[in-house]
């Protein structure tokens, strides 16, 4: 009766052994065959952005926590999106949440101290008034508020990354820009034959060559769906329309504006601001180094038999997976356009502004 027992568990752990050595062989084939599929948009979107983003500077960027008062009530969600100056000086904004106009808790001046960088400002929640001094050490923005209220506070980094990143271009879709040339694309304003793409392939990504020229599709369209994918410089120095400019203009005419405003207004001429035309509802624009994404519906402008205008054209953007716009009339051409007839289909044009901006998976479905 016991060696039937023992045999029986042999014979078992048999089983169980060999169950375990085909699940491990298979896993394995799985993930050779996944990874020899896989493009370069595999790699783990949140990785990429961490790495990006803490290797030109390991203070900017997304912080999310919670504050309490002094007798550890909770006071809820806090965040902070800090900003890198240059020659050691940061910018911290202190918000209830992140994507919103509300009025910040606090805007606080940062200063690198060796591998600490320390903040110190006024803060405001709720009719009180505080100080508040914080600082990023070991991986933490923490810090204490001291004035009508007292407490404290301490963020973890977060990176928050578009639900769009990578997105697959659907069917019948025209692939602009896959990474490896720039067949589909010319020189904006040289003849036929002389309209080679001076712009740089780096990484599966196109980024401008400052000097060279801006960019135009050899196709044209009106209506359509653009997806592109897009990254601003780390230029800590530079400030307003000198700080990752760049722009997607849809029918060579109106410019969904690149920019590196990370943490700033979300004005008409920043990023996710269709030029001097309409501002974001909010910034979301992502720090620098971190890939975004622009999905962007255009309605070209319609005309009558006689060529007069009926409708405006109308752009609805989709920024990092918000809604920035929701059908916007741009009544004529952006600044910087190309101009050209607003009754004739355009390019899509992107915008040398002089700075390293890159771009990658770029399609379009026609509307
Ligand atoms: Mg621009």
């Amino acid at each position: 009766m016991v060696q039937e027992v023992i045999r029986k568990n042999k014979e078992y752990r048999f089983l169980i052994n060999r169950f375990k050595i085909i699940t491990m062989v298979l896993a394995f084939v799985l993930s050779v065959l996944l990874s020899s599929c896989a493009g370069p948009l595999a790699v783990d979107p949140v990785l990429e952005a961490r790495t990006a983003i803490e290797s030109a500077d390991a203070a900017m960027g997304d912080w999310e926590g919670s504050w309490k008062l002094e007798d550890e009530s909770d006071l809820g969600q806090m965040v902070t999106q800090v900003i890198a100056l240059g020659k050691g000086k940061y910018r911290a904004k202190v918000l209830g949440e992140f994507d919103t106009r509300e009025e910040p808790i606090a805007v606080l001046e940062g200063r690198r101290d060796g591998a600490v960088v320390r903040f110190t400002g006024p803060g405001r929640y709720e009719y009180t008034e505080f100080q508040i001094e914080a600082a990023i050490k070991d991986g933490q923005f923490s810090g204490s508020f001291t004035g009508d209220t007292v407490g404290s506070f301490a963020l973890e980094r977060v990176i928050r990354i578009s639900p769009t990143l990578g997105e697959k271009p659907p069917k019948g879709a025209i692939i602009l820009f896959n990474g490896k040339d720039f067949k589909e694309w010319k020189h904006t304003n040289k003849k036929e034959g002389e309209d080679e793409v001076k712009w740089e392939l780096v990484d599966g990504a196109m980024r401008v060559k400052p000097g060279t020229g801006s960019i135009i599709t050899r196709k044209q369209f009106t209506d359509v769906r653009l997806h592109v994918e897009f990254r601003t410089p780390f230029m800590p120095e530079a400030r307003g329309q000198g700080r990752g400019n760049s722009g997607v203009y849809l029918q060579g005419r109106y410019e969904v504006q690149v920019l590196d405003s990370y943490g700033l207004e979300g004005e008409d001429n920043e990023c996710g601001g269709i030029y001097k035309v309409g501002a974001p509802i909010v910034n979301m624009c992502a720090p620098p180094t971190q890939w975004q994404t622009y999905d962007i519906i255009f309605r070209a402008p319609r005309f009558d038999g006689a060529g007069n205008k009926v409708s405006e054209p109308t752009l609805t953007v989709v920024h990092n997976g918000v809604k920035v716009h929701e059908k916007t009339e741009a009544r004529g051409p952006t600044t910087a356009s190309l101009g050209g007839k607003a009754t004739e289909p355009g390019g899509i044009y992107l915008q040398d502004h002089g700075n390293l901006v890159q771009y990658r998976n770029i399609w379009l479905v026609e509307l």
